[in-house]
C-alpha cells in the first residue's frame, strides 16, 4: 500500500499520454500563431516577491484566498503566480523594454496557482497561454490580442469562437459611474449576496459579475451612459476591427472581470456550443499596471488563456502529433545491430524502437503491433546482402530494401502515410 504521503497533492493531477502530447500540440499552436502576431515568448519566475501580485490585485479574491503565499527559509515573502499578467509587467519595467521600441509584444506559456476548491473540477496547478501587448493606446491594439486569442482558438479545433467586451472606462469616467453603482447597490443592500456587501466598499464594479443577484443588477446602471467621448471611441473602433475581421463581437453590458487593474477594455472569448455568456476566458486593457509597480504609465492589454480549459472545450481530441513510428525487430544474435540501426534512423529524423528486452521475433512483432507501423527485420540473408525486410503493418505488405535505399525508402514510405 502506497503511503499517503506519496499521493498527488490535493487538487493536482499527474497528465499521461496522449493527452500529455495533445498538451503539447495545443502549446505549440499557440506559439505558432503568436510568433505569426509577432509576439516575442518571455519565460518569468514561477514565484514572484509577494507584492508583485498582491498590490496590483489587493482586493481580489485571488490573492486574498487562493494565493499560494509562502515565507522561505531566507525569509522572503514570496508567492506561486496566480495569473501571467502581472509577472510580465514586473518584467516588462526591470528589463528596461519601456524604453525599447514600442509597442513591445510578449507571449508565455507556463503553469499558475491557485487554491481552488477542488470540488469544482478545478486543478490548482493550470497552464496559462497568454499574450500582452505594450506601449499602444490604440483600438487596434486591443483588437489584435482578442484576434490572437480568437485564431489559437479557432485553430486548436474549437471553430469561429465568439467575443463579448465591454469598457468599464477609464480614470476621467469611471469615477462618476462608480459612484452610481454605489449609490443603486447601496439602495439594494439588504436584498444583496454576503460577498456583494463586502465588495461595495471595495470594488463596487464586481457586483455586476454576481452570479446570485442577477434580478438586482438588472436595474443596475449601464456604462455606457457613463462613457467620456474617448471611450465611447475606443470599444467602438474595437467592435469594428474585430468585426471586419470575421469575428462575431458583441458588448455585454455586465461583463467586469475579476482583476481590479483593468482600465477601459475588458472581453471574454466563449463559444456558442458552450452556452450563452459562457466565457473560455478572458482579458483586458490595463494601462494603468505598470505605473502602479513603480514602472513608467505604458498602456498596455492582454489575455491569459488556461489551456487544460480549452483542450477540454474541444469537439474533438486534437490531433496527436506523433510522428509514424518504425520499430527495428531483430532475429536471435542481432540485437547490437538492431538498436544500432533504430539509433541511425532516430538521427535522421525518423521515430524509431528497438527490442531491449531480448525477446523472440514473434513477441517482437506483437510489441510492434501496439506501438508502431512499420517493423524492419534485422538479420538473416538480408542482412548478409546488405538489406532488412520492411513491414508495412497497416497494408500488410513486406518488401526488402537494401540499406543504400533504406532512408530513401522511409522516407517516401513515410510522407506517403501521413497525406
Ligand atoms: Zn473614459
Ligand atoms: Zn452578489
Amino acid at each position: 500500500m502506497a503511503s499517503e504521503d506519496y499521493q498527488r497533492a490535493r487538487g493536482t493531477r499527474d497528465v499521461l499520454a496522449p493527452e500529455s502530447w495533445q498538451f503539447e500540440a495545443l502549446r505549440r499552436i499557440a506559439l505558432t500563431w503568436a510568433m505569426r502576431f509577432g509576439y516575442d515568448l518571455i519565460e518569468t519566475p514561477i514565484f514572484e516577491k509577494s507584492p508583485v501580485f498582491l498590490k496590483v490585485g489587493e482586493f481580489t479574491d485571488i490573492v486574498q484566498h487562493e494565493s499560494y503565499r509562502f515565507i522561505d527559509a531566507g525569509g522572503d515573502d514570496l508567492t506561486l503566480r496566480p495569473e501571467g499578467t502581472a509577472a510580465v509587467a514586473r518584467a516588462y519595467i526591470q528589463n528596461g523594454l519601456a524604453q525599447a521600441p514600442q509597442p513591445v509584444r510578449l507571449c508565455y506559456v507556463g503553469p499558475m496557482f491557485r487554491r481552488e476548491n477542488p470540488q469544482a473540477g478545478r486543478y490548482r496547478q493550470h497552464t496559462q497561454f497568454g499574450a500582452e501587448l505594450y506601449g499602444s493606446e490604440s483600438p487596434l491594439a486591443d483588437a489584435e490580442v482578442m484576434l490572437l486569442a480568437v485564431q489559437v482558438v479557432d485553430a486548436a479545433g474549437l471553430r469561429n469562437p465568439t467575443v463579448r467586451v465591454n469598457s468599464i472606462g477609464c480614470e476621467v469616467c469611471r469615477p462618476r459611474y462608480r459612484e452610481a453603482l454605489i449609490q443603486y447597490f447601496e439602495s439594494k443592500r439588504e436584498g444583496l449576496c454576503k460577498d456583494c456587501q463586502v465588495r461595495l466598499t471595495q470594488n463596487p464594479l464586481r457586483l455586476l459579475d454576481c452570479k446570485v443577484d442577477t434580478d438586482i443588477k438588472a436595474g443596475a446602471p449601464d456604462v455606457a451612459d457613463y462613457w467620456c467621448d474617448d471611450c465611447r471611441a475606443h470599444i467602438d473602433g474595437v467592435m469594428e476591427t474585430v468585426h471586419d475581421a470575421g469575428v462575431e463581437i458583441r458588448r455585454d453590458r455586465n461583463l467586469v472581470r475579476g482583476l481590479d487593474y483593468y482600465t477601459r477594455t475588458v472581453f471574454e472569448v466563449g463559444h456558442p456550443s458552450l452556452g450563452d455568456g459562457v466565457a473560455l476566458f478572458g482579458g483586458g486593457r490595463y494601462d494603468g499596471l505598470t505605473a502602479r509597480m513603480g514602472g513608467a504609465s505604458v498602456p498596455a492589454v492582454g489575455f491569459g488563456m488556461g489551456l487544460e480549459r480549452l483542450l477540454s472545450a474541444l469537439p474533438e481530441p486534437l490531433k496527436d502529433e506523433q510522428p509514424q513510428r518504425l520499430y527495428v525487430a531483430h532475429l536471435p544474435g542481432f540485437e547490437d545491430k538492431a538498436y544500432g540501426l533504430a539509433m541511425t534512423l532516430r538521427r535522421r529524423g525518423m521515430a524509431a524502437d528497438a527490442d531491449i528486452l531480448s525477446r523472440s521475433l514473434k513477441a517482437q512483432l506483437k510489441d510492434a503491433g501496439r506501438r508502431a507501423g512499420w517493423v524492419l527485420i534485422v538479420g538473416g540473408t538480408e542482412w548478409e546482402n546488405n538489406a532488412v525486410a520492411v513491414r508495412n503493418l497497416a497494408k500488410g505488405t513486406q518488401e526488402v530494401v537494401t540499406l543504400d535505399q533504406l532512408f530513401q525508402y522511409l522516407d517516401h514510405e513515410l510522407r506517403e502515410a501521413d497525406l
